[in-house]
């Protein structure tokens, strides 16, 4: 795969146009594709903010931002990319819209249209080799409690690993029906995670009960640093949103278990994954968005 031209140097020192070049070669690694007839070849229109690719064959006008998680922003890309690093940094909407300058509500949105691209690869991701599983349960501002609240949400935590290093993390916030009103992890909950997170010949090597004796420490320490994000820096979180932030917390650790940039890596994934809208967000029920992959 051809290697994308992030740009150099502070995100401050960033133009317009090598962020425009940057996503271009992230979308269209091969070259130009026309998302309704695939013809590699186009005009560029420059008359606008962005440039307009004009397919040769079908006319088509398309956006560098068009299908992709930036569709309609008015927000320039190099503050979209400074927010791409800050899904690494742990930090709150709050201290992303001041150093975007942007509103909070824009800063907000664009946090979650980041996270929403990071739930198609988790959603695709499954687990496989030799596979360890434990699990903790979240409560709002308590998850530590002995008490079993309502509001509780039992998350369970599996890897992948290479003899006792753990090469790979999924984290996943349990349907309570599955669960029940105990909110207690059984062996059945396990069971039922690894039948939908794990390929089907992988190998539990390893599970560890929810306030067993013996832990898994590397695997619960995982866990529990999300869990401590969630209460201590974004002060508590509801079920609603809460798998986009597991999601948020396992990429990071997997980006940097990688080697992979995570900069490199997001640019590929936004420029490849249909945007979710502020209203998608934020209906009542969630709605799984219309996705799209850039040929
Ligand atoms: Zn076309």
């Amino acid at each position: 795969m051809l290697p994308i031209v992030v740009p150099k140097g502070s995100w401050e020192t960033w133009t317009e146009e090598q962020c425009i070049e940057a996503l271009y070669q992230a979308r269209w690694p091969h070259g130009f594709r026309c998302p309704a007839c695939n013809y590699p070849h186009c005009s560029v229109s420059r008359t606008r903010k962005h440039p307009l690719y004009v397919c040769s064959s079908c006319r088509l006008q398309t956006s560098i931002t068009a299908g992709t998680v930036m569709h309609g922003t008015r927000t320039p890309l190099r503050l979209w990319f400074r927010a791409m690093l800050w899904i690494g940094e742990e930090a709150t909407s709050v201290e992303l819209s001041e150093v975007l300058g942007v509103t909070y509500k824009t800063a907000w949105l664009i946090g979650h249209k980041l996270r929403d691209a990071l739930t198609l690869v988790a959603e695709e991701s499954k687990l496989s080799g030799s596979v360890a599983v434990t699990g903790g349960v979240y409560g709002w501002r308590c998850f530590s409690s002995l008490v079993t609240e309502p509001t509780d949400q039992p998350i369970v935590i599996g890897a992948e690993l290479d003899g006792e290093e753990i090469q790979f993390v999924k984290m996943v916030q349990m349907d309570l029906s599955v669960v029940g009103k105990s909110r207690l992890l059984t062996r059945y909950v396990y069971d039922v995670f690894s039948e939908f997170h794990a390929e089907v010949d992988f190998k539990r090597v390893k599970t560890f009960a929810y306030r067993g004796m013996k832990s898994f420490k590397p695997l619960s320490a995982i866990l529990m640093k999300a869990m401590h994000w969630f209460d201590h820096t974004l002060q508590g979180l509801g079920p609603k949103h809460l798998q986009a932030y597991l999601n948020q917390q396992a990429f990071v650790y997997n980006i940097n278990r990688s080697g992979q940039g995570l900069l490199w890596y997001l640019m590929r994934l936004c420029g490849s994954t249909m945007t979710i809208t502020y209203r998608q967000l934020t209906r009542p029920r969630a709605r799984v968005p219309n996705r799209y992959w850039a040929a």
